[in-house]
């Protein structure tokens, strides 16, 4: 048993992201979800906003905690004493990404170990951008984010005109 990190965009989160996160609660000690802040990388909501939501939607697991980090994850690693880099793999395409940055990540820190996590077979199509695409066009994302996120996520599109 050990902490894990799940670092990512989380713009915003979606049931996909929380399928992944209540499979590692149950089998690590601790759950960090890692909001990155990411300056080359325009998001829709503001890091404060994404750490929010996620708060929300994990409020009934007890050994996970939502926090940001700008910089590099496995200086968050070090910080949190964890030991593992937890990422979602729907599929073949998220391979080759995924490979780089394992790899790189263990470059930089030999210790920094990356495992995966397959969600349930309804979610391997589910991707924030997709939803954050599908909300903008008017289409029904109640089965895909929790209702607080789909809220959150129509006002936004109203503010920047595309709701
Ligand atoms: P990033 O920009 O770092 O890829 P994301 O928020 O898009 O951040 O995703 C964070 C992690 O969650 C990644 O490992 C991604 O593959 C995974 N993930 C995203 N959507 C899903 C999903 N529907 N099912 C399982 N894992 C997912």
């Amino acid at each position: 048993m050990a902490r894990a990190l799940y670092p990512g965009t989380f713009d915003p989160i979606t049931n996909g992201h929380l399928d992944i996160i209540h499979r590692a609660s149950q089998l690590f000690e601790a759950v960090d979800v890692v909001i990155a802040v990411n300056v080359r990388k325009a998001s829709l909501f503001s890091v404060e906003e994404r750490v929010e939501m996620a708060r929300e939607c994990t409020r009934n697991l007890p050994n996970v905690e939502v926090l940001s980090h700008a910089g590099l994850m496995v200086d968050c690693l070090r910080k949190r004493n964890a030991q593992v880099l937890l990422r979602g793999l729907r599929a073949v395409s998220d391979f080759e990404y995924e490979f780089q940055m394992a790899l790189m990540n263990k470059k930089l820190d030999a210790r920094c170990e990356t495992m995966y996590l397959m969600p349930s077979e309804k979610y391997t199509y589910l991707a924030s951008s997709l939803v954050r695409e599908l909300a903008a066009l008017g289409g029904d994302i109640s089965e895909f984010v929790p209702s607080g996120v789909e809220v959150r996520l129509r006002d936004r599109l109203k503010e920047t005109g595309n709701g």
